[in-house]
């Protein structure tokens, strides 16, 4: 009978090496008094059989039990060596489930790194609901998912490389935006990295640092028509087929139709669009796709554009956008090659300055757009990382420091979890029936 309390008191704690000695609920809390079971030992030094000399308490922080917030509270064993000769005399016990000076059991650290890096909860709140401090969590996001992101195992095989830059940080007055560039594996949708900045120089710098094996066997590369990448990318992966995909082209034409719209705005009304106004109450809907339009927002679009757009300006650059998703839905090279044509012609006859330079620049990038046809690359990999990115940002408001940055992202799209999955109950389980 005492045994089979024993290890149960074993059991409920479930950590390696320890025994629960009393539990109490305080305040909401579990409390529990637990120690090791340890009770010979050798001292570490000469290996004599050491003898007990007290115990100090240690209070840390565990998982949660029974909704609860649990504290465990660590009578710590201190040793003492009996061998006259030994020049060590006395010392504490340790665990590696409770590092020393930690506010925080091991497990509970491991739990918090996969909170804020899986689940993408935000340090502070985990924070919160340990009742440590910010910093704690972060050390134990940094100590646990460091590895994970750093594994060299991790990006494996790539055939297909997206690049994309997204803003870290918004522009205030001390600073101009900042950029970064996420490195993508297209078919596993998988952040592989991100480096500062949107330079050619910070590309070629990361792949530089990649096995020349892993650099042979990327057959294509989507990227945003952003001239520093093509030159960061020439150097290690001139093989490659450079790709402007569909996501990047279309968000260039978006663009286009945005900055139409606030100049039109701004020409007849004399100020930036402000609720209520014709132009500014379409906005979003001129970048939804035309066929994804129901009958009630093509009736709004079709108002809108009546009474804001009196030249037609914003038709004709929303009219653009949709001939330049009919060129990525072609049916093969020819196709898109005549649909491209359209869309020149198009640019070309709405005399509009903002479509002459969206022209300008799909034409620079012609067989790159062309190349999607080749490479059969999908749209919406990058479109779904960038979302992603987005709710890191959100949860982290703003993140000042890179590093930890680049640590969330890769913690939350970059790596995989591995979780043994939990069996379910069928009946009554045996083992205590
Ligand atoms: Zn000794």
């Amino acid at each position: 009978m005492e045994d089979d309390a024993r290890s149960s008191a074993v059991a409920l704690l479930g950590l390696d090496g320890f025994v629960v000695l009393c539990a109490i609920e305080v305040d909401g809390e579990l409390h529990q008094r637990i120690e090791t079971t340890a009770d010979r030992i050798g001292c570490p030094s000469c290996g004599v059989l050491a003898v007990p000399h007290g115990r100090r308490r240690v209070w840390v922080r565990d998982l949660p039990a029974g909704g609860r917030p649990v504290a465990l509270c660590w009578s710590k064993r201190i040793w003492r060596c009996q061998e006259p000769m030994c020049e060590r005399t006395s010392w504490s016990e340790r665990s590696a489930a409770i590092a020393p000076r930690a506010s925080l059991s091991e497990r509970a650290r491991r739990d918090a790194c996969r909170r804020v890096g899986r689940d993408g909860h935000s340090v502070a709140q985990v924070a919160r609901d340990l009742g440590v401090g910010w910093s704690t969590v972060m050390a134990a996001v940094r100590d646990h998912g460091g590895p994970l992101v750093e594994d060299p195992g991790r990006i494996g095989h790539v055939e297909a490389l997206g690049l994309d830059e997204t803003a870290y940080l918004r522009a205030n007055q001390h600073r101009s935006t900042l950029y970064v560039t996420g490195f993508v594996d297209l078919e596993r949708h998988r952040l592989l990295d991100i480096v500062a900045g949107r330079s050619a120089a910070g590309v070629r710098t990361w792949l530089a640092r990649q096995p020349k094996e892993w650099l042979a066997g990327v057959e294509a590369v989507a990227l945003d028509p952003h001239r520093g990448y093509a030159n960061g990318l020439l150097d290690s992966l001139g093989h490659a087929t450079a790709v402007v995909d569909h996501f990047h082209a279309i968000r260039l034409a978006n663009a286009a139709i945005d900055d139409v719209r606030r100049r039109v705005q701004q020409d007849t009304l004399g100020h930036r669009g402000r609720k209520g106004e014709p132009l500014y109450g379409i906005r979003r809907v001129l970048l939804r796709a035309g066929e994804r339009l129901g009958a009630s927002a093509a009736e709004r679009l079709r108002l809108g554009l009546d009474a804001g757009d009196r030249f037609g300006e914003v038709a004709a650059a929303w009219l653009a956008k949709e001939l330049l998703r009919e060129v990525y839905a072609a049916l093969d090279l020819a196709h898109a090659r005549r649909r491209l044509t359209a869309f020149y012609q198009w640019c070309a006859e709405a005399e509009v300055a903002e479509l002459t330079r969206l022209a300008r620049t799909i034409s620079a990038w012609q067989d790159e757009v062309l190349a999607y046809h080749d490479t059969g690359l999908s749209n919406g990999p990058t479109e779904a990382m960038n979302l992603l990115v987005k709710k890191i940002k959100r949860v982290g408001h703003g993140f000042r420091n890179f590093e930890n940055y680049r640590l969330r992202l890769l913690l939350h799209c970059g790596v995989t979890w591995e979780d043994a999955p939990t069996a379910r109950l069928r009946g009554r389980p045996r083992s205590i029936a």
